[in-house]
């Protein structure tokens, strides 16, 4: 499955909010039998439609889609000259789908900052030069490669073209995401070859104060900082406190600090958007289950997510969408009311979709 690698400065709260992640009992109360990795936490990702679905079903459980986060430790200034864990850094974040900066904005004079001062601003440049500088290598390394090639090989001058474009955007001092170029663009996927890290898209967690948390100027000034990237602020200290606490609890502390979700569940959220991500839904008495596909999975291929088999004697989908199933009250209902479609092999699923597959076994 796809991962989202977590990267920050030392001292950041970057421990405090994976430990948050790693406990948070998203895995142990839906999926008993999963395998937990030490240095990866799931997050649930929440979707109010569940529970609706659930009562209409009368299901015992429900089941959400999940996001990974893989803690990857030493980024340091120099990080991508081999200095402290450099270069396993380096691979660690070339193994993950996305990329999650922890920006520490909380002040607090206990713990130190390892430049001396709080700047969400210099932090994130920081970052992001050792990201930049490693994809330079990268790109330089393959330029003289690429031009012998593209003398023979035609199809690599359209690639060649792009190293060369890329090389001008990271010289620039610019990520390749934030120049609009990520997997899935026509400029992106020429790259694909050289496994560049800033192609990979990025989000970014501030590490807030209580107060910061409500301060929308605040706020804004640090999206503007990460844009087009997505922001969220969080209290890693808060959070790592809040999963602690029964449910009732907990909505009590988040509403005396004038929020309506957890920040770990706001991160599971736009992580799952982040990679790209979309699911589809299943229901029945035993259990309401949100199914991770790729945006633009055919029925069939969504079918190969619960099982191998469903894809291979895949036939068709019933499908009904969510409103349409609240609307109508039930599948008989939505049925009688011409809501419930057939859907054959070329069928693109699309968000909300509730399914029921047919196949050969
Ligand atoms: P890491 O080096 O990025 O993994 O940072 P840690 O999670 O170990 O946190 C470093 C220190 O900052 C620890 O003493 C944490 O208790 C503290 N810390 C983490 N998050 C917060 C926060 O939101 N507010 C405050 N005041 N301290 C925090």
């Amino acid at each position: 499955s796809l991962t989202i690698g977590i990267v920050g400065l030392p001292n950041v709260g970057k421990s405090t909010l994976f430990n948050a992640l790693t406990k948070n009992d998203v895995l142990a109360a839906n999926y008993p039998f999963a395998t937990i990795e030490p240095n990866v936490g799931v997050v649930g990702v929440p979707d109010p439609r569940l529970q609706k679905l659930a009562e209409i079903f009368g299901s015992q459980k429900i089941l959400p889609a999940t996001v990974d986060f893989v803690d990857i430790a030493g980024i340091v200034r120099g990080a991508s000259e081999g200095e402290g864990l450099g270069n396993k850094f380096l691979a660690n974040i070339r193994e993950s789908d996305a990329i999650c900066q922890v920006i520490r904005a909380f002040k607090d004079e206990n713990v130190v900052h390892v430049d001396g001062k709080v700047s969400p601003k210099d932090d994130i440049e920081t970052i992001n030069t050792e990201l930049i500088l490693a994809d330079l290598q990268s790109v330089e390394k393959a330029i003289p490669r690429l031009t012998k090639e593209s003398r023979l090989q035609k199809e690599k001058v359209a690639v060649l073209a792009a190293v060369e474009e890329a090389k001008g955007i990271l010289e620039s001092g610019q990520t390749l995401f934030s120049a609009g170029i990520t997997k899935g663009t026509e400029r992106g996927d020429l790259l694909h070859e050289l496994h560049l890290l800033t192609t990979k898209p990025f989000l970014y967690v501030f590490n807030v104060d209580e107060d910061e948390l409500v301060d929308e100027d605040f706020k804004n000034e640090q999206r503007a900082l990460v844009a087009p990237a997505e922001a969220i602020f969080l209290n890693a200290k808060i959070e790592s406190e809040l999963i602690e606490l029964d449910d009732e609890e907990a909505l009590e502390l988040l509403q005396s600090m004038g929020q309506d979700e957890p920040g770990l569940a706001t991160l599971g959220r736009v992580g799952f958007d982040t990679l790209g991500l979309q699911t589809y839904l299943t229901a029945g008495p035993k259990e309401t289950r949100a199914w991770t596909i790729k945006k633009g999975a055919t029925a069939p291929e969504a079918a190969g997510v619960i099982h191998t088999d469903f894809q291979k004697g895949f036939i068709k989908a019933e499908v009904i969408s969510f409103d349409d199933l609240v609307a109508t009250g039930s599948v008989a209902e939505a049925r009688a009311a011409g809501k419930a479609r057939m859907e054959g092999k070329e069928y693109v699923m699309a968000d909300g979709d509730v399914v029921e597959f047919r196949f050969n076994v």
